[in-house]
């Protein structure tokens, strides 16, 4: 039990890979809450938790709003009693060539991204500050905090600001005993992921199989895709870590595409 007593908000958790770390959250103790743009599938996700024997709240959440973010986490709190664990990791994807983007598009792929990070940290610092025990920021970033592909430059240009935000507030909440980190996972057979692979093989004039094959997985050691069990598993690392030794770092999971 990594994470007896301690409360954990995770965004986007109703899918993917915000599932699982939810899922393995509350297997290690933690009182979670189910953060989503999707009611309905938090209920479903927090209420898969509560029937394995664990302890989930479904909370209703767009990441871009800061009302949305400040009632959600004030919920948390209210339930829970106060906040130790945040993993940031509400996303999607939109993929184009750079010229095709609209403003629009560009504008909501970095509002998700870096305006829900934002929001959903400065809502939970006066909290974890506030407790006497400090806590744990999770940023879900990509190999695309590192490393550019095409078709993907809002994401890319996105992931790479999150390790920007994870360092600010690393050196901010040291004192505090607030830390944070960024996983970097490479492809994760998500639904985000499943939509792309029709969408690329159309704009790149290839197959689907060789999407995966060619694009998707072409730099790994192995060719194998990352599970959302190995990101979990790294989210579970960062949330568990006990002092400031693993503050502001970024690490990646991904097979071997990206090595640092
Ligand atoms: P997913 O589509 O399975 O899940 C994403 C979840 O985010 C969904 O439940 C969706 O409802 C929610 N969401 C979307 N917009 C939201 C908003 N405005 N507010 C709150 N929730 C919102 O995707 P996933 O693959 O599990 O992706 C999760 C995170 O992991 C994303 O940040 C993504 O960029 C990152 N990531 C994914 C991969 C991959 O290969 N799947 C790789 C690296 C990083």
């Amino acid at each position: 039990m990594r994470l007896k007593d301690k409360v954990a908000i995770v965004t986007g958790a109703a899918s993917g890979i915000g599932k699982e770390i939810a899922l393995t959250y509350a297997r290690e103790g933690a009182r979670v809450a189910v953060a989503d743009l999707d009611k309905g599938a938090a209920d479903a996700a927090a209420g898969e938790i509560r029937a394995a024997g664990g302890q989930a709240l479904g909370i209703a959440m767009d990441v871009t709003s800061e009302q949305a973010v400040n009632d959600g986490v004030a919920a948390v709190v209210a339930a829970f009693g106060g906040v130790d664990v945040l993993v940031s990791n509400a996303g999607i994807q939109i993929v184009h060539p750079l010229e095709e983007f609209s403003y629009a598009e560009w504008k909501k792929m970095l509002a998700i991204h870096l305006d829900g990070a934002f929001l959903t940290t400065r809502a939970c610092l006066p909290r974890m500050y506030g407790s006497g025990r400090g806590g744990s920021i999770i940023y879900m970033g990509s190999v695309h905090s590192k490393e550019a592909s095409v078709l993907k430059a809002p994401y890319v240009t996105a992931k790479h600001g999150l390790i920007g935000l994870a360092k600010g507030v690393a050196k901010e909440g040291a004192k505090h005993g607030v830390r944070a980190n960024v996983i970097c996972p490479g492809f994760v057979r998500t639904p985000l992921v499943e939509k792309q692979i029709p969408q690329q093989a159309k704009t790149l004039g290839i197959s689907e199989q060789d999407v995966v094959k060619k694009v998707m997985l072409k730099d790994t050691v192995d060719g194998e895709f990352t599970t959302v069990a190995d990101v979990a598993e790294v989210a579970l690392l960062f949330a568990s870590f006990p002092s400031n030794a693993l503050t502001g770092q970024s690490l990646v999971v991904s097979h071997g595409w990206f090595m640092q």
